[in-house]
């Protein structure tokens, strides 16, 4: 632990006061009926970074009947896409304006490093402005081929009421992949947070009113998934639910909206593999999987918890990957150089620690880290950088999402092999390829199952290039033009022109 990279002090300013976050309902900001709250304690720094209100079946059926009713009234579906543009660009304005602010809860709630916290709420502003370009642009189709007389056009038209769900690791950045594409498309939300990163969604609240976005449209409610969430998946007033977070509670969703038949959009868990051949550049292979393995302490659904490198340089590439592990700044998430911070829960920090240790009980032999990092001033709810060697395919580790700064290690010889051992998995949300023979990466892209595939690079992502997984990662896609998509519904106009319609009842 002595040769790692650790920093304890901090440069951001700490907030005076613990964030009150609360509920957003029919255009007001207000507390639960009740009164109460949950409070939310910095993993990083133990000290109270919010207190939210906590909503109940009541705060929800408000929200869900005022989203209803703003849908139908059509106050925001039946704008132009020009108005509605104009409101998500404004919307996109001010969280450049306000990033500072979002950031710091962000780090505090969520462990995250304040850089990281900086580009994902600073840079969310990219994804309203893309998502305001497609609500002027996009368009359904015409047919002029079906005989003289029809004339048929497929027509785009909002879904309805949509209920977007949320998990702890990317708050703000994953609102902002469903938010303003529903918004764009003409959708009036309902939307919740995950309980333990409330204040920065909560923040947008403040947003959206200033940017004019009319009453009822986006309806903001704080609270557990039980009662909250499970009544935005049931509600019969409820059109579409967009849900990112684990696969298990993504499974109980497809059954609590099954009753009402509604659509349900699903971003999910990942085992992700970079398989790594020796004539990669291995200089950037091995910097490139360590990124991927601790950006977010590896608390990211697109982390690539595996790595299937080729026998002849699997000894060397561990060995730079050691190297370079040791030198990513872990510590205090409010200071501007760190680049790994604290793991979200207690709770979460035993449950990597549990994966480690199986799989060193069952044989695997753990070459970096390997437990708790304690940071000088702010305690141990930190994990150190972790390298397992030696992972067999049937290992939990080398299936299971450790969502944990915990790189496996598993070798292949062929490119047969290495694509049976990429799609071992019940996951399929994201893969990549590190070779410099096109055949090899074209092949690997084809045979692959995962819903992106990185060739000689990691985790780059474009608000046009759409994301989603497929097998147990998930189903329907978000962001590009397909994720504006799910917010739809396609329905077919055919009109006559002229009366030359055969009558089908016959005179006798
Ligand atoms: P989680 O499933 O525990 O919670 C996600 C959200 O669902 C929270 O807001 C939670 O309150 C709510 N929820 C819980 N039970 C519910 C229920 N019965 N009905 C409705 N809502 C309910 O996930 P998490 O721990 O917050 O996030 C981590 C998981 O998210 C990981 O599995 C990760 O891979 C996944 N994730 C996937 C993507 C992706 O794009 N594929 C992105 C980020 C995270």
């Amino acid at each position: 632990m002595k040769d790692l990279n650790i920093i304890s002090d901090q440069t951001a300013t700490m907030p005076d006061q613990p964030y009150q976050a609360r509920h957003f309902i029919d255009g007001k900001i207000i507390d639960s009926a009740d009164g109460r709250t949950s409070d939310r304690i910095s993993p990083s720094h133990g000290v109270l970074a919010s207190q939210a209100a906590l909503g109940t079946a009541k705060e929800t059926e408000a929200a869900i009947s005022a989203a209803r009713r703003a849908f139908d009234d059509g106050r925001w579906s039946q704008l132009s896409g020009k108005d509605r543009a104009t409101v998500l660009n404004k919307v996109a304005d001010l969280i450049e304006a306000n990033e500072e602010r979002l950031a710091v809860l962000e780090t505090l709630e969520s462990g995250k490093p304040i850089s990281q916290s900086r580009g994902e709420c600073g840079g969310a502003a990219d994804l309203w402005r893309y998502a305001a370009s497609l609500a002027r642009t996009s368009h359904g189709e015409s047919h002029n081929a079906l005989g003289n007389d029809i004339l048929g056009v497929v027509v785009k038209e909002p879904i309805g009421v949509v209920s977007i769900i949320t998990p702890w690791n990317f708050p703000f950045w994953i609102l902002s992949q469903k938010l303003p594409f529903a918004l764009a498309a003409g959708c009036t939300c309902v939307v919740k947070p995950s309980e333990v990163t409330p204040s920065t969604t909560a923040m947008l609240a403040e947003m959206l009113v200033e940017a004019g976005l009319p009453a009822g449209v986006c309806n903001i409610v704080l609270g557990y998934g039980d009662p909250v969430g499970s009544l935005m998946t049931s509600h019969a007033d409820v059109d579409m639910v967009s849900f990112t977070g684990s696969t298990a509670v993504g499974k109980a969703i497809t059954k609590t909206s099954g009753d009402t038949l509604k659509k349900v959009a699903l971003e999910l868990g990942g085992k992700n593999p970079q398989v790594i051949f020796p004539d990669a550049n291995l200089e950037d292979a091995a910097d490139a999987v360590t990124f991927g393995v601790y950006f977010n302490v590896g608390q990211c659904c697109n982390s690539s918890s595996r790595i299937i490198v080729h026998e002849d340089i699997a000894d060397d590439f561990v060995a730079r990957v050691v190297e370079l592990s040791r030198k990513v700044a872990f510590g205090n998430p409010m200071h501007t150089d760190t680049q790994v911070g604290a793991i979200v829960t207690a709770d979460h920090r035993e449950k990597i620690d549990n994966y480690v240790a199986t799989a060193k009980d069952a044989g695997a032999e753990v070459c970096l880290g390997g437990g708790p990092l304690s940071v000088p001033g702010l305690g141990d709810q930190f994990y150190q950088p972790t390298v397992v060697c030696g992972v067999t395919p049937d290992m939990a580790i080398a299936r299971e999402e450790v969502f944990g700064p915990v790189l496996s290690v598993l070798t292949f010889r062929t490119l047969d092999e290495a694509i049976s051992l990429a799609n071992d998995a019940e996951y399929g949300l994201s893969a990549g390829i590190w070779s410099e023979n096109v055949h090899t990466c074209l092949e690997f892209g084809r045979r692959v199952q995962a819903g992106t595939v990185w060739t000689n690079t990691w985790m780059d992502g474009f608000p046009e290039m759409t994301f989603g997984g497929v097998k147990q990662s998930g189903q329907g896609r978000e962001i590009g033009s397909y994720g504006y998509d799910e917010f739809l519904e396609v329905k077919s106009l055919v009109m006559r022109i002229g009366r030359t319609r055969e009558p089908w009842v016959r005179d006798s």
